[in-house]
């Protein structure tokens, strides 16, 4: 195994995306599950913290060590085994994603989740529950997830799901036959996208207490993937817009008709504000000058008419007063890469801001109930630009997830800026919605997620951590503090 100490080689595991910075005293290379396993029991044998890397593209900080061990799983990337027939593959956890869409779509074949950083592991999102544009139609990381190895920090090993519905006790034996009994007494969870915290439901799977639990509760080393065959065709358009009021009804109105079985069913529905194309306009001269706001739409077409779903399109652009003559649809594979690029250089345009100058991200994942999002957006918006500092809005509009990315370019707008994003985060609260619909607490949430689900809740899930990890050994610092778990 490859052991990792001088300072050149471990500066680059600690930090993430959020630029959240830690330190630890080495990080171990695994290069297969029975090292993983090795590592980790000799790590609690000293009463050694570890903390689980993927490929660092995480948003709160949540691979980041303070102090102890890192395990990373660059060198556990093969894909096992793909199952043409039952369209299921095995994976290990390192493996990036990019490499996974690409090896599957050579056979035909399909894997929605789409976190828009295409470098991170599947580890990573299994652990955060990702989300990304196309779980507005799909579902996030969760809803394909068939089955997944975990070891726990004893070294024993779960195979999980053993049970699919477990009522309010989940009982798991582990591979040496130890039984684990875990009450599952109902949160109340947002009736929104969500990851936040565990996810505790009567009736839930197993596993599903782990998906999303951000390397607290186990190292997954094995998942099994539910997988979909590649549409016959997708639809994908730019739409400019010169209001963003019409920019949203028209969002409004496409997801008012979400899932009825009519000629356009949108996968993915996002929102870009003005200062995003302000942002990005540089790389995409394309954008029309007096774009106010645009929308990235795309729709897969498996049974429906390519040609129908476009002109349902082209009327509800007509309806809404869309810049038709400027906005951009695509008519191949290579247009659509474009238009996912232009999605997703927002996004790295913000993370190459941040750590440019230094900072640490502001930026909520916040979603609401779609009655409110409308009242959230514009009190989020008043709240932001009564000030210098510069944001940019956009995000998952389809499902009422909201990414306002403040800049601050120095120590005081980074101040005014966290008191700007508190309040927003009280807002999403009030309106019944969640803090992280997405990224996770990681270590730079948790405040927040206390405010979101009060001490009591928080209590229930340190409670489950401590029946499978009663050291507190793995994930140190991710969504509990130090008192909510004592
Ligand atoms: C530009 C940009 C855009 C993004 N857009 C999106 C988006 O649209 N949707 C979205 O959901 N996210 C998004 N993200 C966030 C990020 O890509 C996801 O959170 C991703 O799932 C992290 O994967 P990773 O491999 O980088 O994990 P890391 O950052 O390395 O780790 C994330 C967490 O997973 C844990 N972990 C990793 N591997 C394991 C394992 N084997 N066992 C147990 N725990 C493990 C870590 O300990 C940590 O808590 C974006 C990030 C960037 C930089």
């Amino acid at each position: 195994m490859i052991e990792r100490r001088d300072q050149e080689s471990i500066v680059n595991y600690l930090a993430d995306a959020s630029n959240f910075k830690g330190n630890c005293e080495k990080v171990l290379v695994p290069a297969s599950k029975d090292e993983v396993k090795e590592a980790i029991i000799e790590a609690a044998a000293k009463n050694i913290p570890v903390t689980f890397s993927g490929a660092g593209t995480g948003l709160t900080g949540g691979r980041v060590p303070l102090g102890g061990w890192v395990i990373s799983t660059e060198k556990l990337n093969r894909i096992i085994d793909i199952d043409t027939s039952n369209k299921t593959a095995a994976v290990e956890p390192g493996l990036l994603l990019s490499d996974f869409h690409a090896a599957i779509s050579k056979i035909g074949l399909y894997y929605p989740p789409d976190p828009t950083e295409q470098n991170s592991t599947i580890g990573g999102n299994f652990a955060t529950n990702a989300s990304g544009a196309k779980s507005y139609k799909y579902g996030p990381t969760r809803s394909f997830i068939e089955s997944a190895e975990i070891i726990l920090p004893s070294g024993e090993t779960f195979f999980l799901p053993q049970t699919k519905n477990c009522g309010n006790l989940l009982s798991m034996k582990s591979s040496s036959g130890k039984e684990y009994n875990i009450p599952v007494d109902d949160i109340s969870m947002p009736e929104v996208k969500n990851a936040s915290g565990y996810y505790i439901k009567r009736g839930m799977r197993d596993i599903d207490l782990f998906i999303g639990s951000e390397g607290t509760l186990g190292f997954v080393s094995e998942i099994s993937l539910r997988l979909m065959d590649i549409p016959n065709e997708v639809i994908s358009a730019v739409i400019f817009f010169e209001s963003d009021i019409n920019a949203l009804d028209f969002i409004d109105d496409l997801r008012s008709l979400r899932n009825r079985n009519i000629s356009i069913n949108p996968s993915a529905l996002e929102f870009f504000d003005k200062n995003s194309l302000e942002f990005l306009r540089e790389d995409f001269p394309g954008i029309p000058n007096d774009a106010l706001a645009a929308v990235w739409l795309e729709n897969d077409c498996y049974n429906s008419d390519p040609d129908k779903v476009t002109d349902v399109l082209i009327s509800f652009c007509e309806k809404h007063k869309a810049n038709l003559s400027g906005s951009w649809f695509a008519s191949d594979a290579k247009d659509r890469n474009k238009f996912q690029t232009f999605r997703h250089a927002v996004s790295y345009k913000v993370s190459e801001f941040i750590s440019s100058k230094n900072m640490l991200k502001v930026g909520t994942d916040t979603a609401v109930p779609v009655q409110f999002f409308r009242k959230f957006l514009n009190d989020s918006i008043n709240l932001v630009s009564g000030n210098e500092i510069r944001y940019v809005l956009y995000g998952h509009f389809g499902d009422c997830h909201m990414h306002l990315n403040m800049l601050p370019e120095n120590q005081d707008q980074l101040r005014i800026a966290r008191e700007i994003y508190s309040d927003i985060i009280d807002s999403a609260i009030e309106a019944g919605g969640t803090v992280s619909a997405e990224h996770g607490i990681g270590k730079i949430k948790k405040d927040y997620l206390l405010r979101m689900y009060g001490f009591e809740s928080i209590k229930k899930m340190a409670y489950i951590k401590k029946i499978l990890d009663s050291e507190n050994l793995f994930g140190r610092g991710n969504i509990f503090t130090d008192l909510m778990f004592e």
